[in-house]
């Protein structure tokens, strides 16, 4: 029997370090060593001596190391409908933008992931997650260009596949052609964790059921969609208690506020995540830590459209797992995360906990572990310890916008979005000297364009 090969190394050292590991273990100068797609080691230091097989050693002098972050909610086909609707709360933007979202075709929403991804990846995101629930009639496969774009970004990907059943005839914003029936939107949804859903440790694509909101599905929707989740082993995503309209929805509609009305429909647990959770009482909060369920935070959307501020340090004293989101880049032009990093910590500074609601440590949690938590990956990635995938980011400090802080970590909070020298997503390199290196960013930008430009002719019934 042949001996197995030699693992190819990666050594990178001299760098600050954040492992994000338990017991949020940093060094101010030290190495990792990646094997194959795992950490292999990580510690104060040079790399120990002696290695073998090393292809690559970096000097990362001036550098912080940390895992990548990990984008809980996102709706990659909003990178072409940025810039409108920009002075409106949550229902009357949906509303002024379903007649545009439900034009989309497959061109639209591929160009538009590729957008979405790129920008992310530039900005240290190793984990995308994309909520897709606008299926307008004869539009394409959606799903599949989303998942095709995101691997050709390079990035590990979960692809929250949504749907919408609730039109305006039944009392719903959407337009009724942009939604499914009850029973197209389950067999979609089905047939995407057939044909993409990866249920191994290392994925770089996994499937969630995502029906969109208590006010866009069905009653039906939520409660088959949590029983196909389960019977496939599969995570379920929504959007929940996002504004106070939506909590008046629920009540005159089911008796209930949305926390509650997602408890009856088999919407809290373990495998669930789900995006804002800003309007939540104190039953609400203890309910999500009872059951497990996750939070996606997303500071900047909930500001963008007046939502409100999220109760994170309530969440987290109460053992909430909470990550991270930019959500739809039609509710935050950015769509990188680092303005999440440091909204989340900044926002949540106005509300109840003001000074010491959050410090810069807990925000990098939250964009990372947390993250990863939420995803139901956080096993494999979210931290850099040994034995994990190697998905990290090396960000460069030393220049004009970051040499005279003095903590490596506020820096990467506090301070500007810090350039990428280089991330790996499960050892192979995506970013390379503040470039990417899996897809031609300038192409993806004209392709973005273009496509946004056709989008709002065509909406625009030229
Ligand atoms: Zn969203």
């Amino acid at each position: 029997m042949a001996a197995p090969a030699d693992p190819q190394r990666l050594v990178l050292e001299n760098c600050a370090i954040a492992t994000v590991d338990a017991r949020d273990t940093e060094y101010a100068s030290g190495h990792v060593v990646v094997a194959d797609d795992r950490i292999e080691s990580v510690g104060a230091g040079p790399a120990p001596e002696g290695l073998t097989g090393v292809v690559r050693r970096i000097d990362a002098t001036g550098h912080l190391a940390t895992p990548g972050l990990v984008n809980t909610h996102h709706h990659f086909y909003q990178w072409i409908t940025r810039g409108l609707a920009t002075d409106h709360h949550l229902f009357d933007w949906l509303t002024a933008l379903y007649p545009t979202w439900a034009r989309i075709d497959e061109a639209m929403v591929r160009a538009a992931a590729q957008g979405s991804l790129a920008m992310m990846a530039r900005g240290g995101v190793t984990t995308a997650t994309d909520h897709h629930y606008i299926y307008p009639r004869g539009s394409g496969d959606l799903s599949g260009a989303i998942i095709e774009a995101a691997r050709e970004t390079g990035l590990r990907f979960t692809f929250a596949r949504g749907s919408m059943d609730r039109g305006e005839k039944d009392g719903g914003l959407p337009p009724d052609f942009a939604v499914e029936t009850l029973e197209d939107a389950l067999a979609a949804t089905e047939a995407t964790i057939d044909a993409y859903h990866d249920p191994s440790s290392g994925a770089m694509t996994q499937i969630a059921v995502a029906p969109c909101s208590p006010f866009s599905v069905s009653t039906e929707l939520l409660v088959q969609g949590a029983e196909l989740a389960r019977r496939r082993g599969v995570r379920l995503h929504t959007h929940g208690s996002e504004t106070v309209e939506e909590a008046r929805f629920c009540e005159e509609r089911f008796g209930t506020g949305p926390t509650g009305y997602f408890e009856k429909t088999g919407w809290l647990g373990d495998d669930v995540w789900m995006a804002h959770c800003v309007h939540m009482n104190d039953a609400d909060i203890a309910a999500f830590a009872r059951t497990g369920t996750g939070v996606a935070h997303c500071p900047s959307s909930n500001a963008r459209l007046g939502a409100g501020i999220a109760r994170v340090p309530d969440m987290l004293a109460a053992g909430v797992p909470v990550g991270l989101g930019v959500d739809g880049t039609a509710s935050n032009e950015s769509g990188e995360l680092h303005t999440e990093l440091r909204n989340a910590l900044l926002v949540n500074r106005l509300g109840a906990h003001r000074e010491k609601a959050l410090n810069a440590r807990q925000a990098l949690r939250m964009g990372t572990y947390g993250g990863a938590q939420v995803l139901g990956r956080a096993g494999q990635t979210g931290s850099l310890e040994a034995g994990k995938l190697a998905d990290l980011v090396l960000w460069k400090l030393d220049t004009l916008a970051h040499a005279s802080i003095a903590d490596p970590v506020a820096a990467l909070v506090l301070g500007a979005a810090a350039p990428v020298t280089l991330s790996l997503v499960g050892g192979r390199p995506v970013v390379e000297d503040g470039h990417l290196a899996t897809v031609d960013e300038d192409a993806v930008a004209r392709a973005t364009r273009d496509e946004a430009r056709r989008l709002a002719r065509i909406a625009a019934g030229a």
